[in-house]
Order: C-alpha cells, then sequence, then structure tokens
C-alpha cells in the first residue's frame, strides 16, 4: 500500500532534509521516500493513493517525553476534575454536586485544585471536606500530585492517626489539636491512597484510550508515561499486543512505590513498534508549585525548602541494579538541592554505565555547576515550559527573584550542549497541547502575561525540535522523530507553518490530520 502526499511543505528540524522536496511517498507504514511530485513519480504505481494537501506544513509528530497518560484520561472518566475551581467554596461546591449525582460511589476521589489562584490561599483541609461530605471518604488531590488532602472519613478508613509512623520522604500535617489535619505530602500520599479500591485493568485501558483521542487532536503520535506500575504495566502490554495503543508508547515503570517498604521488581527491558520500556523511574523531590521541590534556600516568605524523598544508598543501589540489567534511569528531580542529589549520583552511574540512559525529570532550579556536570556526564533532561503558563503564577509567589530568573532554564541547558527535551507533566497541566508549550519556551510569558526568566527564551524552530528529534532521542528511539527515507510514518499536517506564525498564534495552530504508522489516526 502506497500513498503520495504532494504539494507541502516540510517541515523537520533537522539538516539533511533535502531542499525543494514537497512530496512524502509512504509505503506501508513507512516513509518511503521524499522528494518533489516529479522526482517520486517512477515510484508510484496504479494503485498508489495520491493526496494533495493544498500548502500545507507537514512536520513530524509531536512526541510528549513526560505526560501521565491514564491519569488524563482518568480526568475523562472516573476522577471529578478540579482543575476549573477558582475558590475554595467552588471545589467545595463541585464536591457536594458530584456527591449528590453519583450517591452510589464508595469513594469520591477529585484531583486538581490549585490554591495559589484563590483569593483565601490556603490549602484545603479535612475540615472543609467534612462539610460537604461528611459520612464518606473524601480524597482530594492538589494539581501538582505531590499533596493531597483527605477527609475524616477517608483518614478513619485508612487508620491514619496522629500515631500512624510517616514514611520516609513524606509529611503528615498536623492542626492545633495534635491531630492529622487532612494534608499530606510527598510519599505520605501513599497513607491513604493505598486504601482506595485499585482501578481495574479495563478501566485503565479505558482511560488511555479517552487521553488518546486528546493527544491526536493536538498532534501527539508518542508519548512517554514517567510513572507506570505494574498494573499498568500489564495494561499497555496487553493494549500493544492487541495493537490497540496507535501511539509510540515509552512506558517508564517506577520502582518505589509511594508510603510502600518494599522496591517493586526490576521490568524486563521490551521494545515493539509501538510499545518501549528501556527506563525506569526515580522521584527525588516534590514539585514547585506546592512548595515541595527541595531547595537549598527556603521559599519566599516562608520557612520551607521542600522534601527530598531519596536515600542515597537505596537509590544508589537501586539504580546500579537497573543499569546493569540494560535499563536507564529517569528521576524526577525540580529544585536545586534535589538536582544536586540526582547529579553526584549519575556521576558515578556515569563511570560504570557510560552508555546508558540518564534523564532529569523537570530540571527546574539547576545552577550552572549542574549543568556542566550533566553536559559532561551525559545526563539528558526532559522540561515543562508548559508549567510558565499554568503554574508561573504559584513560582511568582513561592520563588525569590533570583530562583525566579534561572528557573526552567532551557535555552542555558542548550548552549551547555546538554540533550533536552519538552513535554507537559499533564494532568498537572491542564492544556498540554505542544504548541502551547512551544508558545511559553519562546515567550516565557504565564497565563497572566507575566514574563518569567526572559533570557531562557529559545525559537520556535528549537522548541519544536524539542518536541520531535529530541523527544525521541532522549528516549532511545532512532524510528521516528524526523521526515525522512525510511522512518515511521507518523507525522502531522498543519493549517499553518509554524515558523512563519507570528508566537502570539502559535498556541491557537491548529492540526488538520494526524498520521500514524502511514494512516490517517484522526482528522479535524
Ligand atoms: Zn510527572
Amino acid at each position: 500500500m502506497k500513498t503520495l502526499i504532494h504539494n507541502a511543505a516540510l517541515l523537520s528540524f533537522q539538516e539533511g532534509l533535502r531542499k525543494g522536496g514537497n512530496a512524502l511517498l509512504i509505503e506501508n507504514n513507512l516513509i518511503r521516500a521524499i522528494g518533489s511530485y516529479d522526482e517520486l513519480q517512477p515510484l508510484v504505481d496504479g494503485n498508489t493513493l495520491q493526496i494533495d494537501v493544498d500548502g500545507r506544513t507537514i512536520m513530524p509528530g509531536l512526541n510528549d517525553t513526560h505526560i501521565h497518560i491514564w491519569k488524563v484520561g482518568n480526568l475523562k472518566t472516573y476522577m471529578l476534575d478540579l482543575r476549573g475551581a477558582s475558590s475554595l467554596e467552588e471545589m467545595l461546591d463541585t464536591i457536594r454536586d458530584y456527591d449528590r449525582k453519583y450517591p452510589d460511589l464508595e469513594w469520591i476521589v477529585a484531583r486538581g485544585f490549585n490554591e495559589a489562584g484563590w483569593t483565601n490561599n490556603r490549602l484545603p483541609e479535612k475540615k472543609d471536606l467534612d462539610k460537604i461530605v461528611p459520612g464518606k471518604p473524601v480524597y482530594v488531590i492538589r494539581t501538582c500530585a505531590h499533596i493531597a488532602v483527605a477527609n475524616t472519613a477517608a483518614l478513619q478508613f485508612a487508620g491514619v492517626n496522629a500515631a500512624t509512623k510517616i514514611p520516609d520522604g513524606g509529611v503528615m500535617h498536623l492542626g492545633d489539636d495534635g491531630e492529622p489535619n487532612g494534608i499530606l505530602s510527598e510519599t505520605a500520599l501513599g497513607l491513604v491512597a493505598n486504601h482506595i479500591p485499585p482501578y481495574t485493568k479495563q478501566q485503565l485501558k479505558h482511560m488511555v484510550l479517552a487521553a488518546r483521542n486528546e493527544m491526536y487532536r493536538y498532534g501527539i503520535t508518542a508519548a512517554t508515561d514517567p510513572a507506570v506500575d505494574p498494573l499498568l504495566l500489564e495494561a499497555y502490554k496487553e493494549m500493544n499486543e492487541a495493537g490497540e495503543l496507535g501511539f509510540r508508547l515509552n512506558a517508564i515503570p517506577i520502582l518505589l512505590p509511594d508510603g510502600g517498604e518494599e522496591p517493586y521488581p526490576l521490568p524486563e527491558l521490551f521494545e515493539s513498534s509501538f510499545l518501549r520500556l528501556n527506563t525506569v523511574k526515580f522521584f527525588s523531590d516534590g514539585g514547585l508549585s506546592g512548595k515541595t521541590a527541595a531547595l537549598k534556600r527556603t521559599y519566599k516568605n516562608s520557612t520551607e525548602r521542600g522534601v527530598l524523598r531519596l536515600v542515597a544508598g537505596q537509590y544508589r543501589q537501586l539504580c546500579k541494579l537497573a543499569l546493569e540489567k540494560g535499563l536507564g534511569i529517569a528521576t524526577h528531580a525540580i529544585g536545586d538541592a534535589a538536582i544536586e542529589f540526582v547529579v553526584d549520583i549519575y556521576k558515578e552511574m556515569h563511570a560504570l554505565f557510560p552508555n546508558s540512559i540518564r534523564r532529569i525529570e523537570h530540571l527546574g532550579l539547576p545552577e550552572q555547576k549542574h549543568l556542566q556536570e550533566m553536559a559532561g556526564n551525559g545526563i539528558s533532561a526532559s522540561m515543562q515550559t508548559i508549567f510558565l503558563s499554568e503554574l508561573g503564577k504559584n513560582f511568582i509567589r513561592y520563588l525569590d527573584e533570583d530562583y525566579l530568573s534561572r528557573c526552567y532554564p532551557v535555552k542555558s541547558v542548550l548552549d551547555h550542549g546538554i540533550l533536552a527535551a519538552l513535554s507537559s507533566d499533564a494532568p498537572v497541566v491542564n492544556n498540554f497541547n505542544p504548541f502551547k508549550g512551544v508558545y511559553a519556551a519562546v515567550s516565557r510569558k504565564d497565563d497572566q502575561g507575566n514574563l518569567i526568566a526572559g533570557g531562557e527564551a529559545i525559537s520556535i524552530r528549537e522548541a519544536l525540535q524539542l518536541y520531535t528529534g529530541n523527544a525521541a532521542k532522549i528516549s532511545g528511539v532512532k524510528e521516528f522523530g524526523k521526515l525522512e527515507e525510511g522512518m515511521l510514518a507518523d507525522f502531522i499536517e498543519l493549517e499553518k507553518d509554524p515558523l512563519s506564525t507570528p508566537i502570539d498564534e502559535i498556541p491557537e495552530l491548529k492540526v488538520v490530520n494526524t498520521w500514524v504508522d502511514g494512516k490517517i489516526a484522526w482528522s479535524a
């Protein structure tokens, strides 16, 4: 089966794309040839489908290298989405309405509030939740997923009280009465979360498919799920086996479950056309938006410095075991203290396993010194400029001038020669459209127009490279990410050329068709 796409403006962000090419010949699931319409005619036969794309721009499919796919789908299916709540009262009303609408639910689980945008910007507590739903367990996760609030019924169900032993790297907040006030941070989330009835494999699959449709709409044809537990991995493998995935998935299993004592067993390396497993995941700290990322100095107007979640001995040992097995490692690190901790261990691992994948997820506040060490020790980064849009207000509230002036420093990272990619960390952000991430990388503006570390701006071309070719590279992929002969035919048709679109119009740029594996998977 051959398809000739012609009258296209081809855009590929890498050296070597043939000048003057405006046609693409697809054979089965591969890009067979690129050239002018006339040049490709000898390869065309009577059965070749010919498509005139009317001058539209064609570029490689976008690749989100850090997106919690099933959680994106969960908020469209089984979990109450609180991301629109503009006040504590609105959040509580939403939960109350949901309880009335679904009275048979045993638990109410919700996610997405961000108190930084509220006039009274305090975190909700159990007493707030008790007022609206007293009788059944309620568990509400902050947008960052590093902080959650449980009501009294949930704490009781989980057997959590002032005497409960808190796991390393976690915090259980107490009220004036000495009892838990319902707020849990980092690994302490597991104290309650582990008692919520788990989703079934079937539900997980349903969530993944719900997320996929939105991914297609944004032109995302490849994605990395950076926190896969054993049941989700089974679901992914079964979907892959059944040909149901429909996008290139890089699954990164976690080894240390929240609130658990024992690590999960190391997963097996796996590679197929749609599913790849070549890396395992650790969390070294929390997030900036909720002041749980581990900093060397305190947060602005606060005595807090965040939470360092890993113990060096165990981390080093697990990294070694993974690397010995041929797996790479990816570690969540946002604050400067966490980044230093991770870079130090990665340097040791570089000496032992120089060719392995060693990624830092987020890389919010690295110092110059860390960037030099990353460049010298083959450490890559998956970063989220898209945070600037939705969470910029939190950064401005919690970070002093010095920290703010160097947060998510993508330009410095590239100037140091570090391999980096962009991603969304959705559902931490509500809108994970990569063109919003590109806009934030170029404009460095938050949703209110505030400039954040303006000196770290990169070009549209660079940002798109970070969402395509670089994204494939940091995942250890050679089969897609560019328009090139022999590559998998995963690409998108855009209504306009992003390189000549004014930057303010970039977030609205529309995908017309999303192609995966040589076929149109989604059409506007
Ligand atoms: Zn994440």
